[in-house]
């Protein structure tokens, strides 16, 4: 039996004995009176005890355990032992928040959790700065109540998170954020924001900077390239060392012409103010030109094939179009040797309209092709300037894509030949 039961029992059994023992001494009236007043006196110490159990029930914190006898002693010495473990369990989970909270505040960028209904449950200070929030009041909240703009709206509407949205003039102060959205748990959302206010001033600094000396340069350029034409074409020509620099010289004007022209369609595609005019584009008469172009480029040094499928127009901007599909042929002719061939399609694939160039030149390694439509960026640097390249096609064409929502594929094997792909959403077919 184990000690509780002993201890338990140990006092109706003594009050038993002792009332068995009396009922032989002094007769059963006095037994029965005295088992009687032994048993409610047993009763109230247990009221006695449940009373003072209730009390500090009713306010645990504040109060000291009740001091108990026999197996409410025992009861209560657990209960306390048990409490004790609790409070330290408590203040190690309030030390942790309190860490988490510091940590988050240290946090460089702003942190909101969403529940499903897109309710503010939690924010960080920084998050609190970005939207104007106040924790005091705007926990529960809907946040689009908060920031209304309709293009955050929509982001959180929709399903495609994956990339970062911009959003200007949340406040009055013109901060830029950079919001993400993290779905996590059950229908929970983390909504990470980042000031991007500096990096965007910069950044338009950047591009007004490239755009104005592009616009400088290109006066004086055209002047000098006017006059080592004029020069080239006089019929004195005093030496043959003269016609030999004039040559150079006219070949470098004609090299830093084209870099400034690429440099100025470059910030005019990246210049937000400057939106894609849109019309019908009848890409196989398009096609035709640039593919006539390209084979006077050629010069009959490469095979060079159309095939179009051409039901439909497509809705995008004729001139930006030409400019990336010449970009493509023109890359396939200056890094294809003499005899290759070059295939151009226009087809639909999976219902996506999609522009290719397949080459059988000499193709880009692996580690490289992530890289090519960095501005500048060059496998071979002398070979990309021997053929009058400038680095900055196939950034050209990566803006133009985006700019018409398209993706640019490169698939290339060096040494065997490359397909650049332009693939549009099937929703830019006219029909
Ligand atoms: P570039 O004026 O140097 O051609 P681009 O931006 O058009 O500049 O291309 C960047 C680099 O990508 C090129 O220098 C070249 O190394 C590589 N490249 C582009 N197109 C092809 C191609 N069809 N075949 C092989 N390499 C290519």
């Amino acid at each position: 039996m184990s000690d509780f039961w002993q201890r338990a029992f140990l006092y109706p059994i003594f009050l038993l004995l002792f009332s068995l023992l009396l009922w032989a001494i002094a007769g059963p009236l006095s037994a029965a009176l005295a088992f009687g007043v032994g048993l409610l006196w047993h009763l109230a110490t247990h009221l006695r005890h449940l009373a003072a159990l209730r009390r500090w029930l009713e306010a645990p914190q504040t109060q000291a355990m009740p001091e108990g006898e026999g197996l409410w002693e025992d009861a209560f010495s657990r209960l306390n032992q048990l409490t004790r473990e609790q409070h330290k369990e408590r203040a190690a989970h309030i030390a942790a928040l309190q860490q988490m909270e510091q940590a988050t505040a240290a946090l460089p960028e702003g942190v909101v959790i969403l529940d499903e209904a897109n309710r503010i449950e939690w924010s960080n200070p920084l998050a609190e700065r970005h939207f104007g929030l106040d924790s005091a009041f705007d926990i529960g909240q809907q946040i689009t109540y908060l920031a209304r703009q309709p293009e955050f709206v929509r982001y959180l509407a929709g399903r495609e998170t994956t990339q970062p949205l911009i959003l200007r003039g949340n406040r009055q102060d013109d901060m830029i954020l950079s919001i993400k959205l993290i779905a996590y748990g059950e229908g929970k959302r983390l909504l990470i924001s980042r000031d991007i206010t500096q990096f965007e001033r910069i950044e338009t600094m950047r591009r007004d900077f490239v755009a104005n000396v592009s616009h400088e340069l290109r006066t004086p350029l055209t002047v000098v390239n006017g006059f080592v034409e004029t020069l080239q074409d006089m019929p004195t020509r005093d030496s043959d060392m003269a016609q030999r620099a004039l040559y150079l010289m006219g070949e470098q004007t004609r090299r830093m012409t084209s870099l400034v022209d690429d440099l100025l369609t470059l910030s005019r595609l990246e210049n937000e103010q400057y939106p894609l005019h849109e019309e019908a584009v009848d890409i196989c008469g398009l096609l035709e030109e640039v593919g006539r172009e390209s084979r006077l480029l050629s010069n009959g040094r490469h095979r060079i094939d159309l095939h179009t499928a051409c039901e439909n127009k497509l809705n995008g901007n004729r001139n930006e179009l030409r400019s990336a599909f010449s970009n493509l042929l023109s890359n396939a002719i200056r890094y294809t040797p003499e005899g290759g061939t070059i295939d151009v399609q226009w087809s639909l694939q999976g219902g996506q309209p999609v522009f290719s160039v397949r080459d059988s030149g000499i193709g880009v390694a692996p580690q490289h092709i992530a890289r090519l439509t960095e501005r500048f960026y060059r496998v071979d640097r002398s070979r990309s300037r021997e053929t009058g390249g400038t680095g900055l096609g196939l950034a050209i064409v990566k803006h133009i894509a985006m700019r018409h929502q398209a993706k640019l594929e490169i698939a290339s094997e060096e040494g065997r030949g490359s397909i650049f792909s332009l693939r549009f959403p099937a929703q830019r077919i006219r029909h």
